[in-house]
């Protein structure tokens, strides 16, 4: 392991793999990425894999419309033989109320002025999108055609793969234990493998974002909360786009091999570090599953696990540098959907440690809690 770098990344995962990569890009190739276990070990190699643009903040909708084009040309852009499996098949959100619908609508005119192609449906427009769905009790939808899922291991590894090639050191199955500051600037990051002496320091922890970020005295307004989530045995194809909805909390698809992946965020769950998986959610992610789709109530559950969401109080990343201390950077608080802006955010962190104009126009600075510029993401499960 090198002793010494302009920048080291803490967190193999997609996001980090991807500021490493997009740092490399841009010239920065003294690069060492640490990951205490394996590349995507962590939220990235559990999450739902959903890739989306229907959100309901400008910023949300840009960085994931802007995500979704480095997916379709994800080969192209990183010169890597690596297939990340995107499958652009919609997502398909569910309206049960008259409510639900008209956030759908506001947000429908959010997208439309970025040209993202969403559009309302009724229910039984629902039902022709996907034949199996119960339409009881739904009031509408919204749909997006070029929204969709991918292999989040396969574009984590892809990201690697490309800085690597570009002369970024990835360092598996080492952790940071600690950081070094000496006049409110970074000398450097011990490890348990040895002490790297750096200038600059990503914090791209995921769900352990706000300890590492303590170890330089700052308290981040973010915290993490178990999801849990399944999958099942491979049936024949019948489900194409993800299926979501906020109110009765749910999102669910078919995966190329035919397997279902489920989950919904947790019901009156204190923030906390807890992965384990529970009897609960089984029982009442079948209920909900087979409501909204009948036809799984015979099919078999192979494998339950849980993963951490790095929560902001906005419900929107922060990706920002530390004003308290000079040379430290995070990329944290994702709430639930970092997997599919981490090509974008990326992008952004390489232009903010490089001091370039950033790529695009957003505002995910630390600083906009204490400025009250906080515009809250209504659409999140
Ligand atoms: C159940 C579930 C479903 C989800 N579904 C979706 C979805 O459908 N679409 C979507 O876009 N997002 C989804 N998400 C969110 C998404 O997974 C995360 O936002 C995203 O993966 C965050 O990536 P990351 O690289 O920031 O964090 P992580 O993937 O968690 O990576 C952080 C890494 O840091 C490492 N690390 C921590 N501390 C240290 C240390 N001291 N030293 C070295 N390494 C360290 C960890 O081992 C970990 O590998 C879901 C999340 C969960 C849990």
């Amino acid at each position: 392991m090198k002793n010494k770098a302009s920048v080291v990344v803490i967190g193999g995962g997609v996001v980090g793999c991807s500021i490493a990569y997009n740092l490399a890009k841009k010239g920065i190739t003294d690069v060492v990425l640490i990951e205490k276990s394996f590349l995507s070990s962590g939220a990235t190699g559990r999450c739902g894999a959903g890739v989306r643009q229907q959100w309901g903040t400008k910023q949300n909708c840009l960085l994931a419309r802007e995500s979704i084009r480095i997916f379709e040309n994800f080969k192209d852009i990183l010169e890597i033989n690596r297939d990340i499996e995107l499958k652009q098949k919609g997502y398909l959100l569910l309206a049960y109320s008259e409510n639900e619908l008209k956030q759908f609508k506001k947000n429908i005119e959010i997208q439309h002025s970025l040209s993202i192609p969403s559009r309302l449906v009724t229910p039984q427009e629902a039902k022709e999108i996907v034949p199996g769905l119960n339409i009881d009790k739904l009031v509408g939808g919204a749909f997006c055609s070029t929204d969709g899922h991918a292999n989040p291991f396969q574009v984590n590894i892809g990201y690697a793969e490309a800085a690597e090639r570009l002369g970024v050191e990835i360092n598996k199955f080492t952790e940071v234990k600690g950081i070094r500051v000496k006049n409110n600037s970074i000398i450097g990051v011990e490890t348990n493998k040895g002490f790297i002496e750096t200038s600059k320091v990503v914090d791209a922890a995921g769900g352990w974002s706000q300890q590492i970020a303590k170890w330089v005295g700052v308290e981040l307004p973010i915290y993490s909360e178990r999801h849990e989530i399944l999958v099942t045995e491979p049936v024949k194809p019948m489900l194409d786009p993800m299926l979501m909805s906020f109110s009765f909390n749910i999102y669910c698809q078919q995966t190329p091999e035919g397997s279902f992946i489920m989950g919904y965020g947790p019901e009156n769950e204190p923030p906390s570090y807890n992965m384990n998986s529970s009897w609960r959610f089984l029982e009442t992610m079948a209920q909900k599953a087979t409501f909204l789709l009948p036809s799984l109530k015979d099919i078999r559950i192979i494998r339950q696990w849980a993963g951490l969401y790095n929560m902001s109080p906005d419900k929107q990343p922060i990706v920002s540098k530390l004003n308290e201390v000079e040379g430290f950077y995070v990329a944290c608080g994702f709430s639930g959907h970092g997997f599919m802006l981490a090509p974008a955010i990326g992008i952004l962190m390489a232009d903010i440690i490089t001091e370039s104009q950033l790529t695009y126009d957003v505002v995910l600075d630390i600083e906009r809690f204490k400025r009250g510029e906080v515009i809250a993401e209504p659409s999140v499960v």
